[in-house]
């Protein structure tokens, strides 16, 4: 990868780049639709990455190009970014631009080309691994002295903002901040917390990501309803944000709440006890009791939250019924990618199943790899 994005970078621009970084996608263990209601999060980085080979000019132009892109090279001046002026996928690095420029750092313009194998759209995100290698490469270019998370609100910032996505802080804080072997539990109110150790194959385990290739349209304006849905019910509470109400609260504020507000809450306020008795158990060394909390989350996101859709239910029933230990939709929904912890010794057979049952349904037929825990956004020469 870093050899065909060097290779990409001296095709479009001449010469060398003066380095080349990585950031990661991620999969979510458990913590769905919790960030913007500034509750827990469990990401782990992917071992795919985008990679981008850059180097610096001494004019304030901005070349951007992206082997997976439109292949174009996109030419935009520093001082003329704006939101909503970059259409299409160079709006996600020309935000990290102007995020940059906003925040008060001194830039000059640079000659960036991306590569990458992250699955586009599928709930992995693709996007903030274009945010969050540009961040890196900028910061490391330009002596930007910026860490790990600085990057990551840097990039959140160009998604909301110049892009105009209200995502909350989980794809970028995990595609900057994680640590190989470990799963990164985050609070996203504070953006504190911690690494904890995920070593699945020492138990004879193994993440599979299902991505079903499907993405509905109606997810868009889905995510901007369930987001004020959430706001209505928490002012409605009269609290900052649902991360407050705690789940042994939940029955009397489900009683407060107007009927079509409380599957909301139930999803919100059990997702975060969730993602705390996940953390629980794997610090107990018992991570095989995440299968059952894993499947309990997708049935919440199926019947509380109503994202899902057949294909992702599909998959989690069909890995579930291969022997999986337990499976739920990552992503915003509608589509997407499926999570299943699956004995190592039975991933064939569920991969197998999973693709028969996908076939049986008419379905297209899904991708399916394995998850390693890997390292979050770094340079890679
Ligand atoms: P996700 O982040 O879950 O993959 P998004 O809808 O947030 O899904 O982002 C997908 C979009 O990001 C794509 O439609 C495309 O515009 C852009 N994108 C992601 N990776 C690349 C890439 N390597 N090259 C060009 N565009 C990309
Ligand atoms: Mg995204």
């Amino acid at each position: 990868m870093t050899t065909a994005t060097a290779t990409a970078f001296t095709a479009r621009y001449g010469g060398s780049p003066d380095g080349v970084w990585a950031a990661p996608g991620r999969i979510n263990l458990i913590g769905e639709h919790t960030d913007y209601n500034e509750g827990y999060v469990l990401p782990a980085a992917l071992p795919h990455t985008t990679t981008v080979a850059a180097r610096r000019r001494a004019d304030g132009v901005v070349r951007l190009f992206s082997a997976q892109g439109d292949g174009e090279v996109t030419e935009l001046a520093l001082d003329a970014l704006a939101p909503g002026s970059v259409p299409g996928w160079a709006a996600y690095p020309a935000g990290v631009f102007w995020a940059l420029i906003e925040a008060g750092h001194a830039l000059g313009g640079a000659d960036l080309a991306f590569c990458s194998d992250v699955p586009t759209g599928a709930g992995l995100s693709s996007s903030a691994t274009l945010e969050c290698a540009t961040a890196i490469a900028l910061d490391d270019l330009f002596g930007l002295g910026l860490d790990a998370p600085g990057r990551a609100l840097i990039a959140q910032r160009a998604e909301n903002a110049f892009v105009g996505v209200p995502c909350g802080a989980l794809d970028q804080m995990a595609s900057s901040c994680c640590v190989a072997g470990h799963a990164h539990f985050l609070d996203t109110r504070t953006l504190t917390g911690r690494q904890v150790p995920l070593d699945l194959p020492a138990v004879g385990l193994t993440l599979l990501v299902i991505d079903t290739k499907v993405k509905h349209d109606l997810g868009d304006g889905a995510y901007a309803g369930l987001r004020a849905g959430c706001e209505r019910a928490a002012a409605l509470l009269g609290v900052p944000a649902l991360r407050d109400i705690t789940i042994a609260e939940l029955g009397t504020a489900e009683a407060q709440l107007p009927a079509e507000l409380r599957p909301l809450l139930r999803h919100v306020v059990t997702e975060d006890q969730r993602v705390l008795d996940t953390v629980a158990a794997l610090d107990a060394g018992e991570p095989r009791a995440l299968g059952p909390i894993l499947t309990a989350g997708h049935a919440s996101l199926r019947d509380d939250y109503r994202v899902s859709c057949p294909e992702t239910d599909l998959a989690v029933s069909a890995a579930n019924a291969a022997g999986a230990l337990g499976a739920r939709m990552m992503g915003g929904g509608f589509g997407g990618s499926v999570l299943a912890l699956v004995d190592t010794a039975l991933l064939d057979t569920v991969e197998r199943a999973v693709h028969a049952a996908f076939a049986e349904a008419g379905f297209g037929a899904p991708q399916t790899f394995t998850a390693t825990p890997s390292q979050g956004a770094h340079r890679v020469s």
